[in-house]
């Protein structure tokens, strides 16, 4: 599995100087490369290197090594964008927007990420320091901080490229890691986790996970929006960016939280683990309230796939089950009816009139749909 770790750079003003220099000349260069292959029609990175190499190498003072690296990052965005446009995620043919897409080269921000592989940055972890080529020479000692886990986990399992970018006023490596995942050990039954908005995640287990921080967040920032939106300036702009950032880091952080103690209550109990379909979600939440659904689905997706990861390094199972019905079913007795859920928060069987909190019960048959699909998926296992 591949996961990406994140550390901050703490250059010196001389280091974060060059490191500046070098970004703005590679992006410089990369908007350059993008012109003209846009004009010449040339967007492999091969055919590109020939038009290219030798120019980018004078006009933008860049070593051999991120001279080519220019030259792919631009073959990779023109490649990106054209699969995109294959799959109509740019508007369909004839539209205003496909069309502005493939009539402007792609620019590249100033500050774009950019990435360095073994040759240009080499890392040492005990000295928390990296050696990293800049325009302006190398810069052997470029401290930077990560946690003890971090460390760890770039030490053992750092491999190929890491992305150098500039955000915020402080400066990231982005390196990827390629972790193996543990063999998936067979489940004593399954962890159903529902997800929502006034508690973002439950377990079948009765563990409620409150969505009010995030929601508060959402909400203060929603106001901020409002307001600022009214000025179109560009430092409402500016800020409104700054915000939405934050936004996103704080929810990030939560759903990090979270997926963590799900994934320790699955292994302490010996239990797989059972989500609802997420397509489902957003299909069927879409057709109430479309503009706040976007953010929310948006973060149900993130915490499914740090569950996922989580539990696919954790060696739990994980099966993904159809949500239908998962909230107005009794989960004792399976009986379906709409008046089964008298309040938001409460489940109540008009049947057997077994209650329960209602994220509860919709997680317990969550649950008890894992254990089957889990069943299916391994009956051929067991028949082999
Ligand atoms: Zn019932």
């Amino acid at each position: 599995m591949k996961l990406v770790v994140q550390v901050r750079l703490l250059p010196t003003s001389e280091q974060a100087a060059a490191l500046e220099a070098t970004l703005r000349a590679v992006n410089a260069a990369a908007t350059w490369v993008s012109a003209l292959a846009h004009d010449r029609r040339v967007f492999r990175n091969y055919d590109l290197r020939r038009h290219a190499y030798g120019q980018i190498k004078d006009t933008y003072g860049l070593a051999a090594q991120a001279a080519q690296h220019v030259i792919k990052k631009v073959a990779d965005a023109y490649a990106t964008l054209h699969a995109n446009v294959r799959n109509g995620n740019v508007g369909k043919p004839g539209s205003a927007r496909r069309e502005r897409a493939l009539a402007t080269p792609i620019v590249f921000r100033p500050g774009a990420a950019h990435p360095f592989d073994d040759r240009c940055l080499s890392w040492r972890m005990n000295a928390r320091m990296v050696s990293i080529w800049t325009t302006r020479g190398r810069m052997r000692s470029v401290a930077f901080t990560a946690s003890a886990e971090q460390l760890q986990r770039l030490a053992a399992y750092r491999k190929g490229e890491s992305d150098l970018l500039y955000r915020d006023g402080m400066w990231f490596l982005i390196a990827t890691c390629d972790v193996p995942d543990r063999p998936v050990a067979a489940p004593d039954g399954f962890l159903g986790v529902d997800l929502g908005i006034v508690n973002i995640a439950t377990t079948s287990g009765g563990v409620r996970y409150s969505g009010k921080g995030l929601n508060a967040v959402r909400h203060r920032h929603r106001e901020l929006r409002r307001r600022l939106q009214a000025k179109q300036t560009k430092s409402a702009k500016r800020l409104l960016k700054k915000r939405r950032r934050k936004e996103a880091r704080f929810a990030a952080d939560t759903n990090h939280t979270i997926a963590k103690r799900i994934v320790t209550e699955a292994t302490r109990t010996g239990q797989g683990i059972a989500l609802k379909d997420l397509q489902g979600i957003r299909d069927r939440v879409r057709l109430r309230k479309p503009q706040r659904v976007t953010l929310h689905s948006w973060s149900f997706h993130q915490l499914g796939s740090f569950i996922a990861y989580k539990a696919a390094r954790a060696g739990v199972a994980l099966v993904h089950v159809d949500p239908a019905y998962t909230s107005q079913a009794c989960s004792s007795c399976g009986h379906v009816d709409t008046r089964n859920r008298p309040g938001q928060a409460t489940f109540s069987c008009t049947s057997c009139g077994f209650a329960e909190h209602a994220d509860v019960n919709a997680a317990r048959n969550i649950a008890s749909r894992g254990v089957a699909v889990w069943a299916v998926s391994h009956a051929a296992d067991d028949a082999a």
